[in-house]
């Protein structure tokens, strides 16, 4: 141990490259305990998924992506130029081995194992937004139920089985049904082709942007720097410390480096023993006026859409489709929104959407994410949460901070073994 560890053998300084949710909730939990923290991002803040998300922090509905249904409706999908899921038919041999990957990984079993490595996030993911915002995270969140929203009850039927496998796993969820003359009076949204709804409690939502920008802000309040347009592209460990460089030729140093670039994670971690492949599931958001407030988030799983409340208007979000994270924005994808949700919503000017808006969801190729030590002393790396990582990323913060300041692995944080 040198001089650049603490008495307890943490490290003193920790670079965290990328500032998302994930980065900047790290950053803010190292400080926590006394960490001098560095974070560098190649754009900026919430650059990447952290900004146009739908802003739900739903630990009820945090189902892990490998379903064994999405197998059956991927292989539809391919065939259905506006469907929500698109994979281009493009060779890219990577992405169709990770594809692969992901499909062996539909299965029960593996769902179930990423159900249950969940749990302990579930239970806490709200509390250590909580820590966040009653120490300086000038961002609310807002409790509100998150309401499904079906033309049948066979399709709601769909979600109520979700729900009854997450409770067998041993995930807690409060739900109810609505029926559609109930639904209709509370969400003015809705129209008569909404016959049913399930109201699921206890979940929260916030503006994903405002939120992490603040948590940049406290950062910086309590002494840590943030690095804009610092794209690092080579790291380097010397005796107790390392070196990140940018494109540029800019070096940070310390002792010990977080990878948590989303879904450029792979790029990076790849060279240190990672080996569950991250890729890009890429969602498309924007915003629409509405005549009237919406009462709170509505989900249109048939459609695969989320909305929220946001700004006084509504954000409206979708699409899961598996391009490079750098690819330019699809107005077809926008578009193929917009048809699927006009018969179902009303009161909503189409014509005035803005904020149109894409970015990467880090999908992991067995569900779960990575986070925690590589094979190199004092490098770790915390992404491929998926469709869950806001809501997912103070906790994961939280629990790495403990991770690299005691060098001991948090019992929950086992099944996310960046080596597994
Ligand atoms: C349409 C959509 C809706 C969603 N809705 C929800 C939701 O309601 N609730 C929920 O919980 N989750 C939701 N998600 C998922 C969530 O947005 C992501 O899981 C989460 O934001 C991931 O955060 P992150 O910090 O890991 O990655 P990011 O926010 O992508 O941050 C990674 C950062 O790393 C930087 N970076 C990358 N490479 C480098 C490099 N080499 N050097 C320096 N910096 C680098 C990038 O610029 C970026 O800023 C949604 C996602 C999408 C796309």
């Amino acid at each position: 141990m040198g001089a650049h560890h603490r008495m307890n053998g943490g490290p003193r300084s920790v670079i965290v490259v990328g500032a998302g949710i994930v980065g900047l909730s790290t950053a803010w939990f190292l400080q926590e305990r006394g960490v001098r923290v560095t974070v560098v991002d190649r754009a900026g803040i919430a650059a990447g998924s952290s900004w146009g998300n739908a802003g739900w922090l739903s630990p009820g509905l945090a189902i892990p992506l490998n379903e064994p249904p999405v197998l059956r409706y991927g292989l539809r999908s391919l065939f259905d130029r506006q469907a929500p899921l698109h994979v281009p038919t493009s060779p890219d041999p990577r992405l169709w081995q990770f594809l692969a990957r992901f499909a062996a990984n539909c299965t029960s079993r593996s769902w179930n194992r990423a159900v249950r490595a969940n749990l302990p996030f579930n239970e806490k993911c709200l509390e250590a937004f909580d820590v966040l915002t009653e120490h300086g995270v000038d961002a609310p969140t807002i409790d509100a139920p998150i309401t499904a929203l079906f033309e049948n009850a066979a399709q709601a039927g769909t979600l109520v089985a979700e729900l009854d496998r997450l409770g067998d796993a041993g995930q807690k969820v409060c739900w109810t049904r609505f029926d559609g003359p109930a639904l209709r009076e509370h969400f003015p949204q809705v129209t008569e082709r909404i016959q049913a709804g399930i109201r699921i409690d206890g979940q929260r939502y916030v503006d994903p942007g405002r939120f992490v920008e603040s948590l940049a802000r406290a950062v910086v309040g309590r002494g840590g720097t943030i690095r804009h347009r610092f794209e690092v592209t080579a790291l380097r460990q010397h005796g107790h410390a390392y070196t990140v460089q940018s494109a540029s030729g800019q070096t940070v140093s310390a002792n010990a480096v977080v990878l948590a670039t989303g879904a450029w994670l792979g790029g990076l971690a790849g060279k240190w023993g990672v080996r569950v492949p991250v890729r890009a599931g890429r969602g498309y958001s924007f915003t629409v006026p509405t005549d009237e407030p919406v009462p709170g988030p509505m989900y249109l799983p048939g459609i695969r859409v989320a909305c929220t409340p946001y700004q006084g208007k509504l954000r409206v979000a979708g699409t899961m489709e598996f391009r490079k994270p750098d690819d330019p924005l699809y107005p077809a994808r926008v578009d193929a929104i917009i048809a699927s949700a006009r018969p179902l919503l009303k009161g909503l000017d189409w014509s005035q959407c803005t904020d149109t808006w894409v970015g990467s969801r880090p999908v992991s190729a067995d569900g779960r994410p990575v986070i925690g030590a590589t094979d190199a002393d004092g490098l770790y790396v915390a992404g491929g949460h998926g469709m869950w990582g806001l809501t997912h990323g103070a906790v994961t913060g939280q629990l790495l901070a403990e991770q690299i300041t005691t060098g001991r692995q948090p019992a929950a944080l086992r099944p996310f073994d960046p080596l597994r």
